[in-house]
C-alpha cells in the first residue's frame, strides 16, 4: 500500500480513496421537503391541518387589522368609528376567507393536497396596508398551496372558484344596497370591494387566478371578467 512507504505523491492515492467513500451531505440550514415518486393524493375530503389553522388564524387577524384601519378614513363614511371598523373588518374577512376556501375545497374535492400558507412578503405587504390611510388596500397574507397531479381542467376550475365567490358577494351586496337601511353604504362598499377583488384577481398575468383561467377557457375568463367590471362600475356609480 502507498501508505506503508514514503511515496512522494502519496496524497494522490489518498485523495482517490477518500473520493470513493465520500457521502454527499445535504445542507441542514435550509428547511424543505422533497417528495419522491407520485405526489400525495388525498381522499377527496375537506381537511385542515393544525399548521394550516395557525396560518389561517394569523392571516384572518391581518385582514381584520386592514378592515379596522378604515377608521382612518372614517370621515368619508359618516364618522361612526365602531360601525366602520366592524363592518369593514367583517366584509374584508369574509371576502378574503371565502375566496381562499373556495380554491382549497375545489382542489381537495378533486383529490389534490391543498392547504393555506402565509407568505412572508404577502404578510408584510398586508401589514403595510394596515397603516397606510388609503382606500385601495392589498390583502395578500398568503395563498392556498396545491400539490398533486392536476389537469388543465382541474387548474382552471380551482382558479375560477375564488373570483366566483367575490362575484356572488358583489351581486348580493349590490342588491342589498337598494333596500333603504341606515347601513346601505356598508353594502355598497362591500359590493365595490368584492367587484374590485374579482377584477384584480382576473387580470390574466403572472401568479394571478386570471392567468390560469385565461389559459384554460377564454370564454369563461371573458364572461367573469366582464361581469366583475360591470359590478365594480355599478357600485362605484352608486357611491358617487
Ligand atoms: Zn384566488
Amino acid at each position: 500500500m502507498p501508505e506503508n512507504h514514503n511515496c512522494p505523491r502519496m496524497e494522490l492515492a489518498r485523495a482517490q480513496r477518500q473520493e470513493d467513500t465520500m457521502v454527499v451531505q445535504v445542507p441542514t440550514s435550509y428547511e424543505y421537503k422533497v417528495t419522491y415518486g407520485q405526489p400525495r393524493r388525498t381522499t377527496g375530503h375537506v381537511y385542515f391541518s393544525p399548521k394550516e389553522l395557525k396560518h389561517l388564524a394569523v392571516a384572518v387577524l391581518l385582514v381584520i387589522g386592514v378592515g379596522v384601519s378604515y377608521v382612518l378614513l372614517a370621515d368619508g363614511f359618516g364618522g361612526d368609528l365602531i360601525l366602520v371598523a366592524s363592518a369593514s373588518a367583517a366584509v374584508l374577512t369574509a371576502s378574503f376567507f371565502v375566496h381562499e376556501m373556495a380554491h382549497k375545497i375545489t382542489a381537495q374535492k378533486r383529490g389534490l393536497w391543498a392547504e393555506f400558507r402565509l407568505t412572508l412578503w404577502g404578510s408584510l405587504l398586508t401589514a403595510v396596508f394596515m397603516i397606510l390611510p388609503v382606500f385601495f388596500k392589498i390583502i395578500s397574507p398568503g395563498a392556498v398551496m396545491i400539490s398533486g397531479p392536476a389537469s388543465n381542467n382541474d387548474i382552471g376550475k380551482i382558479s375560477i372558484a375564488g373570483p366566483i365567490t367575490n362575484i356572488i358577494f358583489a351581486s348580493v351586496f349590490l342588491a342589498a344596497a337598494f333596500v333603504p337601511t341606515p347601513i346601505y353604504w356598508v353594502f355598497v362598499a362591500g359590493a365595490f370591494i368584492n367587484g374590485y377583488i374579482a377584477v384584480f384577481n382576473l387580470i390574466p398575468i403572472g401568479i394571478l387566478d386570471g392567468y390560469k383561467i385565461f389559459n384554460w377557457n377564454k370564454t369563461v375568463w371573458a364572461v367573469t371578467f366582464a361581469l366583475s367590471v360591470v359590478l365594480t362600475a355599478a357600485s362605484y356609480i352608486i357611491i358617487y
